[in-house]
């Protein structure tokens, strides 16, 4: 959440920090600021809501200032205003920042000369360094003697009209990268606002604080120590930050995903072979037998993914025992972690701070841990102990679909791992390895023959305000996931259930209001499910069946999916939802890419 640029160089910063912040504002549009420097001389540009309403302030008053940092903001404190927008300021200083100072009551208290303008605890920080920032001392000092106070999650950019030749960053809990350029230094919360400009970056850890000038950067830790830092090379393309003539990035990923899985299963899934062969775990063949028992751990769509995964796991390997949990929950709670547990840490941004800090608090545990992670180089990805990249490429949309069905991918091929070291009959784990391997092409289908019917069919629920999902098995975690995509972009109030809980509660909501989306397999629990059908039915329900059965079903509207996949239809079945909620908050005139009250990549708690 929330989106931090910076550059340092010969060209005019403005004209970066405009350009990356509408490339990072995914993560955060509630306002926008940049602030530029030239001869020692501060431009302050702030508006409220996106980055578009900064274009005008920009391009009505440029600044050649050649140093700038910017920023686009999820707001935690303070309402969404241009009061409360970053850049905030100090004295001298200027201040971006991503994250939550916790103690910032405390420390308000202590800062009696400053004036508080804004609700924001950013704006604290900016007063605490610039307290220590006496004549004489430099910025990057007093940043350290203030962040030795701040307690709480921060990724900061700094600058002061007294030292104009650079940007001082810092971070903990919240991602910060640095550009390598010729002459030049960017400063990003995510890589993508690096392409086209460098592919060489640093990439800050927790406790660490960089000098970022023109010729390059210096880094020390908090008690000021220097650091060696490596220079690594970032593999995104510009087409994969783009729509590609798509009308929105939600439809490019959905579209996108027989590719992005494609990617995922590239040289791991080997039909031939009868195996799968993934590169990444770091364990060994002795460690993968003894394992007993996995912890799936994440948030929103990737704890879905998790739930869906721990049904194929306990399916796929013998004598497993599974717990998937919700990561803001897990941090907390005095959780015990049988022996021979693994932990699969999944998040798409690898930076989702309470899946971060569940990885911390199980590493300390002395589990092992695998992360199953989008974005290459991210923290969580870093700070594992192996794992499997899924190579998605980058998900723009708030709201996450391709990175579902390569998370849930990535977790079934990891218990196939587990399975085929552990000496399972081919005939048992085969079926699996040959679905995985024809899943890409199936979704492809369902994109292709069935999309046109799917826009036509949201048509008519999107007059809804209320749904309930439900199926059951592995379609159950489906429905929670199905439920959960739209209400993220078409506001509709959504429940997903198992369809055997219906008569334990939420079928008391059935009346003309709601609308039900029954997912239903073709296997030995269809009439089950079926039986839920009627009792909704029964009660006068606005049924949408969606199903791999070619039977007749009594509901309102149907979707016959024809797929020849059998055990993993239920991530074809799930494409098929999210065109749904996509053509329905089309429909209600939403923002689709950027919902209301959201934002990608939840660095804060
Ligand atoms: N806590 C800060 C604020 O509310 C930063 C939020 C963000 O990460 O965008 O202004």
């Amino acid at each position: 959440m929330c989106g931090i640029v910076g550059y340092v160089g010969s060209k005019k910063a403005q004209e970066y920090l405009v350009t990356g912040l509408h490339r990072l504002e995914y993560r955060g549009y509630d306002s926008a600021g940049i602030v530029t420097i030239d001869d020692h001389k501060a431009t302050l540009h702030r508006a409220k809501g996106k980055v578009e309403e900064l274009d005008q302030l920009t391009a009505a008053n440029p600044s050649s200032g050649t140093v700038g940092i910017g920023h686009t903001r999820w707001a935690t404190h303070g309402e969404p205003s241009i009061t409360n927008a970053h850049p905030q300021q100090s004295g001298d200083i200027y201040l971006v920042h991503n994250g939550i100072i916790e103690n910032y009551r405390e420390l308000k208290a202590e800062l009696k000369d400053h004036k508080f303008a804004s609700e924001t605890d950013t704006e604290v920080l900016a007063a605490l360094i610039d307290s220590f920032y006496d004549p004489g001392t430099k910025l990057v000092d007093a940043v350290a003697q203030a962040l030795q106070l701040a307690v709480g999650t921060y990724g900061i950019a700094v600058v002061s009209t007294r030292e104009p030749e650079h940007i001082v960053v810092a971070r903990s809990g919240s991602p910060l990268i640095i550009g390598v350029g010729e002459g030049e230094t960017y400063i990003a919360s995510d890589a993508s606002a690096l392409v086209g400009y460098t592919d060489q970056a640093v990439y800050l850890n927790d406790g660490e604080i960089a000098v970022c000038s023109a010729d390059g950067i210096d880094v020390v830790d908090l008690a000021s120590r220097p650091l060696t830092k490596e220079v690594e090379t970032i593999e995104v393309d510009m087409q994969a930050i783009q729509k590609q003539g798509y009308d929105h990035f939600l439809l490019k990923e959905i579209s996108e995903q027989p590719q992005t899985l494609r990617s995922t299963l590239n040289g791991r899934v080997n039909v031939a072979d009868k195996r799968i062969k993934l590169g990444g775990l770091n364990m060994t063949d002795d460690e993968l037998k003894a394992v007993e028992h996995i912890t799936i751990i994440g948030c929103g769509t990737a704890y879905y993914a998790g739930v869906l995964a721990s049904y194929y796991l306990e399916q796929i390997v013998d004598g497993l025992t599974i717990d998937v949990a919700v990561a803001s929950e897990f941090r907390y709670r005095s959780f015990h972690l049988p022996k021979n547990t693994v932990a699969l840490v999944v998040s798409q941004s690898g930076e989702t701070a309470d899946t971060l800090a569940c990885l911390r608090e199980i590493k300390k545990r002395g589990v092992k841990t695998l992360g199953i992670i989008n974005a290459v180089g991210s923290t969580i990805a870093r700070e594992v102990d192996g794992g499997i990249y899924v190579h998605a490429g980058p998900e723009i949309s708030v709201a996450s679909t391709k990175a579902f069905t390569s998370q849930a991918a990535a977790m079934i091929m990891f218990g196939l791992v587990i399975a085929q070291t552990k000496g399972a009959d081919v005939k048992d784990t085969l079926p699996y390895i040959e679905e995985l391997a024809e899943l890409p092409t199936e979704i492809e289908n369902v994109i292709k023959n069935n999309q046109s019917e799917i826009a036509e069919i949201a048509k008519r629920y999107g007059s809804y305000n209320h749904a309930l999902f439900f199926g059951r098995d592995t379609v159950y975690p489906v429905a929670l996931e199905g439920a959960l995509k739209l209400k993220e972009i078409s506001y509709i109030q959504a429940e997903g259930y198992a369809a055997g809980e219906l008569k334990h509660g939420p079928i008391a909501l059935v009346d003309d209001s709601f609308f039900e989306v029954g997912l239903l397999l073709d296997n030995w629990l269809f009439d089950k499910t079926l039986s839920s059908l009627s009792e909704v039915n029964a009660r006068g329900g606005h049924i949408f069946a969606i199903t791999n059965s070619k039977k007749a079903i009594d509901a309102e509207t149907v979707l016959h999916i024809d797929t020849k996949l059998k055990l993993l239809a239920p991530l074809v079945l799930n494409v098929a939802q999210q065109l749904f909620a996509y053509y329905i908050a089309v429909a209600r005139g939403n923002d689709v890419d950027q919902p209301r009250n959201l934002a990608k990549s939840v660095t804060v708690e």
